[in-house]
């Protein structure tokens, strides 16, 4: 369906056949990634993942974070860029780290739960995120979030890391905080979690491994993880729900937003924020513009009318043949 693909690459908004704007936005690894035209036909980055900073060089210094992310903040010439605090930890170790040996690392010292356990490393990432917003529309997100307590430890730190560099007369620019919405209690607890941040990106890939309980990188569980799930679907639309409820944004950032097959459903769940890997911004594209959200709400009221998995899956191949 995506051979003989054809849209028009530079028009300024991606809008569904009724009009309805989607923002289209990038997971971004490295900077390499940004090197063609890739960020003037999206909206901007949605997803840095800056632990690969650390797990493609090793033990890396403030002044060397704060270039590598200048350099993707001036390459998105005032589109805005979600930079993501290290998701280190689970199947992602860099050497040059302390890190003990964990039975369950998918559920051990990761993400939000390192930066908090290493302050003195993670205050220096903050700095280095700080200092980089002084060159355009930068936002912080904090991954693997699971209780209130988190987020206001990390608020402290950042405001400690402000008056410091204030203090020393260190250039920074404001950012907006939000945290990534990928473990159940986040979902569950959305609600009270938007009365804190700015905005919330949702992590389906890791939502769907733990309300399920079913590892995202397993062959042999591979059939059971699924984003479609009914609980998966409840969850998103919880988190949406409190989203809006609360006036902040929500983004996906799951492999599942750059999936044509699951596109229509977040739109008819209400997302109008997508961030996928710079190899899935065409198809996107494409699939977007030849929707109506009308359609893609009857096509959720269809998945939730059934509970069984392949019928899920045929009722989405046939939407997609029927559209796009
Ligand atoms: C996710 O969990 O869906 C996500 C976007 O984060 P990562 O894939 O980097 O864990
Ligand atoms: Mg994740």
């Amino acid at each position: 369906y995506i051979e003989g693909l054809k849209c028009d690459l530079y028009l300024p908004e991606v809008k569904t056949l009724d009009g309805h704007k989607v923002n289209l936005l990038l997971n971004i690894e490295i900077n390499e990634e940004l090197k063609t035209n890739i960020l003037d036909i999206s909206n901007g980055i949605g997803l840095y993942r800056t632990e690969f900073i650390y797990l493609t060089r090793g033990d890396v210094k403030e002044d060397e974070q704060f270039e590598i992310l200048k350099e993707a903040v001036l390459a998105s010439k005032g589109k805005p860029v979600v930079i993501r605090t290290f998701d280190l930890g689970g199947e992602k170790l860099s050497s040059l780290l302390p890190h003990p040996e964990e039975v369950n690392p998918a559920l051990g010292l990761r993400a939000i739960r390192y930066s908090l356990r290493f302050k003195d490393f993670f205050t220096k990432q903050l700095r280095a995120i700080l200092r980089v917003a002084n060159f355009g529309d930068v936002s912080i997100m904090f991954p693997m979030v699971s209780s209130i307590h988190e987020i206001i430890q990390v608020k402290e730190i950042l405001d400690e890391v402000r008056s410091d560099l204030k203090s020393k007369g260190v250039p920074y620019g404001d950012v907006k905080t939000g945290i990534m919405v990928e473990i159940p209690a986040a979902a569950i607890m959305a609600d009270q979690f938007a009365k804190y941040v700015d905005f919330f990106s949702v992590g389906t890939n890791d939502l769907t491994q733990y309300t399920l309980g079913v590892d995202r990188n397993n062959e042999y569980v591979a059939d059971i993880f699924e984003p479609i799930h009914p609980a998966v679907l409840s969850l998103l639309k919880m988190i949406k729900q409190a989203a809006d409820n609360n006036n902040i944004e929500a983004t996906i950032c799951g492999e599942m937003a750059g999936d044509p097959l699951f596109i229509p459903v977040l739109l008819g769940l209400g997302y109008r924020n997508l961030s996928m890997s710079p190899t899935n911004i065409l198809k996107a594209r494409y699939v977007v513009t030849h929707l109506t959200i009308d359609k893609c709400r009857e096509l959720l009221d269809r998945l939730e009318e059934s509970y069984h998995k392949k019928m899920h899956y045929n009722i989405l191949k046939m939407f997609m043949n029927e559209h796009y």
